[in-house]
């Protein structure tokens, strides 16, 4: 039911303004939600494939690599994406990193050095939730730093994703767009439902107070660190289903893109199989 690649449908243009990109659309799907929902988990057999193939190449010497970067507003869905997109992958090879509140270890170095230390392995798959952006996000949001440090950030991180682009990552990074009306619901949610207390807290009320400022902050983000080596993806993120269903294609597209295959042996299998088959009671 993939009308366009969805690639193409979510990827930020820069000059565009965040504010025109609905967060209730579907782009590049055509069906409803049981269509979306339905469609997810028929995923699972080729991501579950592609991804041995990627494991087997790390484990055979390819540098390749994945790396999704999830950024959003409070509600806007992290959570329900590790459940139901990438619940689709195999724990076994991949990392998940959630970026907290940066420890004072952590403050003493340049605020990349807790990322480049969490980035995926060859063959791995690497899910940030919440990032380096966090860093020109919140960050710039509090001026929890100077502005001219800020400033600095937007082409550190360009250099920093392009080396791991160049190194053989592939990164999709993703910004799980919700309209401040959606963010007030799903708050509201939380307070309603005893299993949903736990993930409300009281400060997130006063962060929905400086919406404005996050989304100028994203829309600098995105601008500024749109490259062709490491584009930004904007999800329409109202609708759940819409939103797991995009982070779902978009894994498989890259992974599909990565033109991944078994890697060729380093021995020759049928002196091998020789070996084997001559094998003699007690020994060669
Ligand atoms: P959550 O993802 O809801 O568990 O919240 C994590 C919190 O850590 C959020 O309030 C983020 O804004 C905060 N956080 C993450 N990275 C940074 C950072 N580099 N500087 C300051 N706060 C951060
Ligand atoms: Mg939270």
């Amino acid at each position: 039911m993939t009308s366009t690649p969805i690639t193409d449908a979510l990827r930020y243009r820069p000059g565009t303004d965040l504010a025109d990109l609905d967060t209730r659309a579907t782009p590049g799907f055509d069906g409803d939600k049981d269509d979306a929902a339905k469609e997810l988990p028929d995923l699972a057999p080729e991501m579950a494939d592609l991804q041995e193939k990627l494991f087997a190449a790390g484990y055979t010497g390819s540098g390749q690599r994945l790396l999704l970067v999830l950024q959003g507003m409070d509600t806007a869905g992290k959570g329900g994406i590790l459940r139901h997109a990438v619940g689709l992958l195999d724990p076994g090879g991949m990392r998940l990193k959630a970026f907290k509140k940066p420890t004072q270890e952590e403050l003493a170095h340049d605020f990349l050095w807790r990322v480049s230390r969490e980035v995926p392995a060859a063959g791995e798959i690497g899910i940030f939730d919440r990032s380096h952006y966090e860093d020109v996000l919140v960050v710039k949001v509090h001026e929890l730093t100077d502005a001219a440090e800020i400033e600095r950030r937007y082409d550190a991180i360009n250099a920093f994703e392009k080396n791991l682009v160049d190194s053989g990552t592939v990164m999709i990074k993703c910004m799980l767009h919700i309209s401040k009306d959606t963010q007030k619901e799903r708050l509201l949610a939380r307070l309603e439902d005893r299993t949903k207390q736990w993930k409300f807290k009281p400060e997130d009320i006063d962060e929905r107070g400086h919406w404005d400022e996050y989304q100028a902050a994203y829309a600098t983000a995105l601008e500024r660190c749109s490259t062709a080596h490491a584009p930004w993806y904007v999800v329409p993120s109202d609708r759940k289903w819409y939103r797991n269903w995009a982070i779902g294609q978009l894994l498989r597209e890259a992974l599909r893109a990565m033109d991944l295959d078994w890697p060729t042996p380093d021995y020759d299998v049928e002196e091998q199989r020789a070996r084997l088959e001559n094998e003699r009671e007690g020994g060669e």
